[in-house]
C-alpha cells in the first residue's frame, strides 16, 4: 500500500439548501490506509458531505475524488472501490441475515459460489455466522448495525465512508465495533467515519475533522488537539469554592504555571503545567494558605471534549 496515496480529496465542497449552507468550502484529504474521524453537531453537516463523497449527492461548489477519480465524472467507478454505510438504514422484518446480504451482493454483480464465500466471509467477520436465518427483526441495535456495516464491505471495498456507525450502540457493542474497524484499518483500508461523540472516535482515528456550521473548524490527530489547547502535559483540576468566584479566577490568571481553562458555575477549571501529585499539593496548600474558600479540588482527566471546546473557543484553527 503507497501510504501516501491521496484516497479521498476534497477541495472547496460547498452545498447549500436554500439558505442553509450545509457545507461550507470544506478541503480536507484521506491518505491511504487512514482512519479519520469527521466530529461534529447534529445538522454540522456531515452527512451532507459524506454523501457527496458516495456520490448519492451533488455539489453546488468544489471538487471531490475518490480513489484519484472524480466523484461527479466517474460515480460507477467511486462505487465500486467504496463501502458506505448511512446513518440509516432499512430493516426489512422478514428477511433473514444471510437474505439481506445476499441480496446486496447479488446488486454487486457476484455469482453463486463467490457470493456465496463474500456473505459467508462477512457473516463470519462481523460475528453474526450464527445467525444467518435469524429475521431481521428478531436483531437487537448492535447486531442490525453490524449487518448494514457487513452490507458494505461485501466488495472489498478500498475506501470505507461510515455515517455513525456507532450510534446508539451501548459500550460493549461499540468496543467490538472499535475492533472491527482496527481490524480493517490493519488490512489498509482507508476509513471515514462520523460521530457526534468525540470520545467515541478519539482512541481509533489517526486523524480527527472537526466540522460546525458547515465549515472545517479543525483537522489534526487527538494529541495534537490536546496539545493545542495547552494542558496535555499538565494536570487538569476543577475547583468549587464557597461564594464569589472572582478571587479564583483572578488566583489562576495570575499565578505562574497556571492555565485557567474556563469558570464554572461554582469555581473554575485550570490547568497547572504539573500533574505530579506533590506539585499540586503545594498548589493546593497555598490556595488554602491564602485565604480562598476552597470546597473542593479534584484533578480530573482531560477529555478531548474539552480540549475540543477550548479549540472552538479560541476560534478554530483550520
Ligand atoms: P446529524 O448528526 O444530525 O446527522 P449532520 O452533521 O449529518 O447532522 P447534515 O444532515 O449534513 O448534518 O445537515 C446539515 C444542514 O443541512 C442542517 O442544517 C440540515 O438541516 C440541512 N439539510 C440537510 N439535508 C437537507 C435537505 N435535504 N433539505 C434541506 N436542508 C437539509
Amino acid at each position: 500500500m503507497d501510504q501516501d496515496r491521496i484516497m479521498i480529496d476534497v477541495r472547496g465542497l460547498e452545498k447549500n439548501f436554500g439558505h442553509v449552507k450545509a457545507v461550507d468550502r470544506i478541503s480536507f484529504q484521506v491518505r491511504a490506509g487512514q482512519v479519520v474521524g469527521f466530529i461534529g453537531a447534529n445538522g454540522a453537516g456531515k452527512t451532507t458531505t459524506m454523501r457527496i463523497l458516495a456520490t448519492l449527492s451533488s455539489a453546488d461548489a468544489g471538487e471531490v475524488k475518490i480513489a484519484g477519480l472524480d466523484v461527479m465524472e466517474y460515480p460507477a467507478e467511486v462505487r465500486r472501490k467504496l463501502g458506505w454505510m448511512p446513518d440509516q438504514f432499512g430493516v426489512y422484518d422478514y428477511v433473514s441475515v444471510f437474505e439481506y446480504l445476499d441480496f446486496y451482493a447479488r446488486a454487486y454483480g457476484f455469482k453463486a459460489q463467490e457470493r456465496r464465500r463474500r456473505v459467508e466471509e462477512v457473516m463470519v467477520f462481523t460475528d453474526l455466522a450464527t445467525f444467518g436465518d435469524r429475521p431481521m427483526r428478531g436483531l437487537s441495535k448492535g447486531q442490525a448495525q453490524k449487518l448494514c456495516f457487513g452490507r458494505t464491505l461485501l466488495h472489498d471495498p478500498e475506501i470505507l465512508i461510515l455515517d455513525e456507525p456507532a450510534a446508539g450502540l451501548d459500550p460493549r457493542a461499540r468496543i467490538e465495533f472499535k475492533n472491527l474497524v482496527r481490524i480493517l484499518a490493519q488490512r489498509g483500508k482507508t476509513i471515514l467515519i462520523s460521530s457526534h461523540i468525540l470520545s467515541e472516535l478519539g482512541e481509533m482515528c489517526d486523524a480527527m475533522l472537526f466540522i460546525d456550521g458547515g465549515r472545517l473548524v479543525y483537522q489534526g490527530t487527538a494529541s495534537e488537539l490536546m496539545r493545542q489547547s495547552g494542558t496535555e502535559a499538565g494536570g487538569l483540576v476543577e475547583v468549587v469554592v464557597a461564594g464569589e468566584r472572582e478571587k479564583l479566577l483572578q488566583w489562576f490568571e495570575c499565578r505562574p504555571g497556571w492555565k485557567l481553562i474556563r469558570a464554572t458555575r461554582e469555581g473554575a477549571l485550570a490547568a497547572f503545567e504539573s500533574d505530579q501529585p506533590e506539585a499540586l499539593a503545594a498548589q493546593l496548600r497555598m490556595m488554602v494558605g491564602e485565604g480562598l474558600p476552597l470546597v473542593e479540588f479534584k484533578r480530573i482527566e482531560r477529555r478531548l471534549e474539552d480540549a475540543f471546546v477550548d479549540m472552538l473557543k479560541n476560534g478554530g484553527q483550520a
